[in-house]
């Protein structure tokens, strides 16, 4: 355990809020990473282990992920999602518990955590954007802006070419602006690809892919709640639209599920509504103090990558303990990883990408950036941290 850095200041100074409350993500046993290795462990492919331990074995196993749904917010809503509801006291195995999507709790880290197998530590994708130490330029992991060699950035062969080799009917049934993506190449690719519009097309094709194989695995992905949700706020009356959507949407596949299949709903971050006023969107473009000996900003508001002017490091990690005092977790990159938020096994090339400060928030607050980042920086709901609203996803099951 690493002891946090004691800040001395004036008595009425806020202390910095302790790096052993932060609740670190399940890996290895409960986390979005441990999903697929455990389905196809379970289908008999070699190179896959069993980790999450409540989860039965089927022979054709369904993955349905829907971007933005976290746990909390399910059981916020029971009257707009009463199939998910209703299965809610059922998930994992019985034990009625969420599992973690990791740190941090955002789509391209837990994609790449889903499809891999692996912590962000190992995959190599710790965050919305992230310093390339190759040519010192941030990089956007959602977007693959600038483009970077897919392969280079992350090396590992996903969980769903592993189920291909092993002989289980693989395919991803998403968007077709997702077909060819760098990300969807990296995470996703192994077996077939299958580009569908509408969920309801995604829900029934899904099934039809279920049942072509004696053992199958699919996976499949709507997106739009996540979008709602940044736009107008999980308190508002397009997401729970959506919500009920995709609750109709999962109760669709759930009730064409063929014969030995298992379906798992679960979801890449939760997220939280973020009020707009000073206090709780802390602009770093216009903060001198959060600036100071600050060369790269990366991340995003509730989960950032601090990176320094070389021999900074020190006065801007005292220094943003300092101003965020108890609404973030401020750890030094050999803090964060120490203490396991990117994960146990953290590799070489991977190391640089990670701040040189690490800032995850505890409270309902952000640090934007209006000048460099004004898109996300309007966002109503954002997500990325540790808390239960954004971390905790679910793992809902219905087996045929
Ligand atoms: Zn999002």
């Amino acid at each position: 355990m690493v002891q946090p850095t004691t800040v001395t200041g004036w008595p009425d100074e806020p202390l910095p809020l302790a790096l052993d409350t932060a609740p670190v993500p399940e890996y290895g046993s409960g986390s979005l990473a441990d999903l697929l290795p455990t389905l196809v462990a379970g289908q008999g492919a070699a190179g896959c282990d069993a980790r999450i331990a409540e989860l039965t074995p089927a022979d054709r196993n369904c993955v349905f992920l829907i971007d933005g749904l976290g746990w909390e917010q399910i059981k916020a809503h029971p009257d707009e999602a009463p199939y998910l509801t209703s299965l809610l006291a059922s998930s994992r195995g019985g034990t009625g518990r969420p599992i973690t999507a990791g740190f941090p709790a955002t789509t391209a880290t837990s994609l790449a955590s889903v499809g891999t197998g692996r912590v962000p530590g190992a995959h190599g994708l710790p965050g919305y954007t992230v310093r390339n130490p190759e040519t010192g330029e941030l990089m956007n992991q959602l977007r693959w802006k600038p483009w970077t060699p897919p392969q280079v950035w992350q090396p590992y062969p996903t969980v769903f070419q592993l189920a291909h080799e092993a002989g289980i009917h693989t395919s991803q049934v998403s968007s077709p602006i997702f077909q060819d993506t760098p990300l969807t190449k990296i995470a996703l690719s192994g077996g077939t690809f299958h580009g569908r519009l509408s969920g309801e097309e995604r829900m029934d094709f899904s099934a039809e892919q279920l049942a072509a194989g004696d053992r199958s695995l699919v996976y499949t992905y709507y997106s739009e709640l996540d979008g709602a949700g940044h736009r107008f706020g999980i308190d508002s009356d397009a997401w729970r639209g959506q919500l009920m959507f995709v609750d109709r949407l999962v109760q669709r596949l759930a009730e064409q599920l063929p014969p030995r299949s298992a379906l798992y709903v679960t979801a890449d971050h939760g997220m939280v509504d973020i009020p707009f006023d000073e206090q709780s969107r802390i602009d770093f473009d216009e903060d001198w103090e959060l600036r100071a000996g600050v060369a790269l900003l990366g991340g995003e508001g509730r989960a950032r990558h601090v990176y320094a002017v070389p021999g900074a490091e020190t006065d801007v990690l005292t220094c943003w303990r300092e101003v965020l005092g108890e609404q973030f977790w401020v750890a030094s990159r050999d803090e964060a990883l120490a203490l396991g938020w990117f994960g146990d096994e953290v590799d070489e090339r991977v190391y640089g990408r990670i701040g040189d400060v690490v800032a995850a928030a505890h409270d309902d607050v952000v640090i934007t950036a209006s000048v460099n980042e004004p898109h996300e920086s309007a966002m109503v709901g954002m997500h990325g941290s540790m808390t239960p609203a954004e971390q905790f996803v679910p793992l809902l099951e219905v087996r045929s």
